[in-house]
């Protein structure tokens, strides 16, 4: 069971619609229109909860609707907007789309509160459509409709540094021993399935958060399958602590382990895999081989490669000051920023990303511009302000889901080449 991921509905709601009615007066025959407007219907939020840490109350509820706006009334009687709906996760949640795993939104950084949907307008009451020809109409506007979307939620944790090893090799042990955290400690493998976070508080540094990362190898090598869902955790790393068994008290060569856990990081994101790695050659106070030291092996295999290895015991604490404060320098080289994932999917934009009305891509010979026109160009076209940047990223996006970049250089596109759409010209560069 994983509370890492969640697949769930949001619904938006209806703007109420607009009412018909006419004033009724003592001794006035008919009264001029007074039907109110509609209210607007709730929007679906999310927001970023400080005290979450794991999406499993998103297992038993999977359903989030917003109200809708109320209908108007008599009497200009306005109706009442409905609740926004307010759905909180985690922070490090990426919210897609289901079905093409796009994403809408990644709730870190600045991302703390966001609209995911907006609920419909209300329509307007007749009193509106009152003109001098036609004092009484019959006619009031509907309501926006409710906006629906089926989404997937991947909560992605925000650590500075992953733990990495097969299992048994001491990581849980090393969490608990430099930070906070309380993991299950144990000698047999799945000791937990929810990856373990812990702060390291470090004299006269700022410190960091480390995540244990279980299940790596337990699952990927066992063929459970559960290997990579804990993999999506180190995402946002930046610096891995690869913790291996020195002393090979299962009998493992901890040379060929290194290098088996890296393959598996390499296969699962090559960027993973080239994240700064610092290596903790663990258990050394059960090591008796003072001449052949396996930490010797180890040193000679990999620090040519420019990766330190620190020799440590977690169980005793020896050697894991000095690892911890490698580590914070590495992290201090590192820049500050957090990755938060780019908006692929846009929810109000969707129709005409998917559609398949036709466009054209084709070089103007006269003019020596490129030109993209169609319908669905036109369209896309009216609905995208590009003069925000939301809106502008959206226009990049679209250009090169729907190939339209691929066949502009197929056609021979070169930086600074002039690509024409409707009144629109722009330089392009890649
Ligand atoms: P994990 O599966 O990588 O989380 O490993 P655990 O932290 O659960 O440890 C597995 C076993 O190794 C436990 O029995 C620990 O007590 C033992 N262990 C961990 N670190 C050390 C160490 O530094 N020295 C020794 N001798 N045993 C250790
Ligand atoms: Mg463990």
């Amino acid at each position: 069971m994983f509370a890492d991921r969640a697949r769930i509905f949001v619904r938006s709601g209806k703007g109420g619609d607009g009412h018909v009615s006419f004033r009724r007066e003592k001794y006035v025959p008919a009264g001029g229109p007074d039907g109110g407007d509609g209210g607007r219907g709730g929007d679906v939020i999310f927001e970023v909860d400080e005290g979450l840490n794991t999406l499993i109350d998103f297992r038993n509820v999977r359903k989030y609707k917003a109200e809708d706006g109320e209908p108007g009334g008599k009497k200009n009687c306005r109706g009442k907007d409905g609740q926004d709906i307010i759905i909180k996760v985690p922070q490090g949640t990426v919210i897609k789309e289901a079905e093409s795993g796009k994403v809408i939104v990644d709730m870190s950084g600045e991302n703390r509160k966001v609209v995911l949907l907006q609920g419909g307008k209300g329509g307007n009451g007749n009193q509106h459509y009152a003109t001098s020809t036609m004092q009484a109409p019959k006619y009031a506007q509907p309501g926006q409709p409710a906006k629906e979307l089926e989404l997937l939620l991947e909560l992605k944790m925000i650590a500075d540094v992953g733990l990495v090893g097969f299992p048994n090799v001491g990581k849980s042990t090393f969490l608990s021993r430099v930070t906070n955290a309380r993991p299950k400690i144990a000698n047999y493998h799945f000791t937990t399935l929810n990856p373990n976070l812990g702060v390291v508080d470090l004299e006269g540094t700022k410190g960091f958060v480390i995540a244990d990362i279980p299940g790596l190898i337990e699952g990927a090598s066992e063929g459970v399958g559960l290997g990579h869902e804990f993999l999506r955790h180190i995402e946002r790393t930046k610096v891995i602590i690869h913790i291996v068994d020195a002393a090979g008290t299962e009998g493992r060569d901890p040379v060929a382990d290194i290098y088996a856990i890296n393959k598996e990081l390499e296969a699962y994101n090559p960027d993973i895999a080239k994240r700064p790695q610092v290596i903790a050659a663990n258990k050394i106070d059960a090591i008796y081989d003072t001449e052949n030291s396996p930490v010797e092996a180890i040193k000679k295999e990999f620090e040519p490669m420019g990766i330190a290895v620190y020799p440590i015991s977690a169980v005793s604490g020896q050697g894991v000051k000095e690892l911890l404060y490698h580590v914070n320098e590495m992290l201090e080289e590192i820049s500050e920023e957090v990755t938060v994932f780019e908006q692929e999917y846009f929810p109000e934009l969707a129709a005409f990303q998917d559609s398949d009305e036709p466009y054209t891509v084709s070089y103007d010979e006269e003019e020596q511009e490129y030109v993209v026109e169609g319908p669905r160009i036109e369209k896309m076209l009216g609905y995208t302000n590009l003069e925000s940047e939301k809106g502008f990223t959206f226009f990049q996006n679209f250009l090169k889901e729907t190939g339209i970049l691929e066949q502009l250089e197929e056609l021979g596109i070169q930086d600074g080449d002039t690509v024409r759409m409707y009144g629109l010209s722009f330089d392009y560069y890649k």
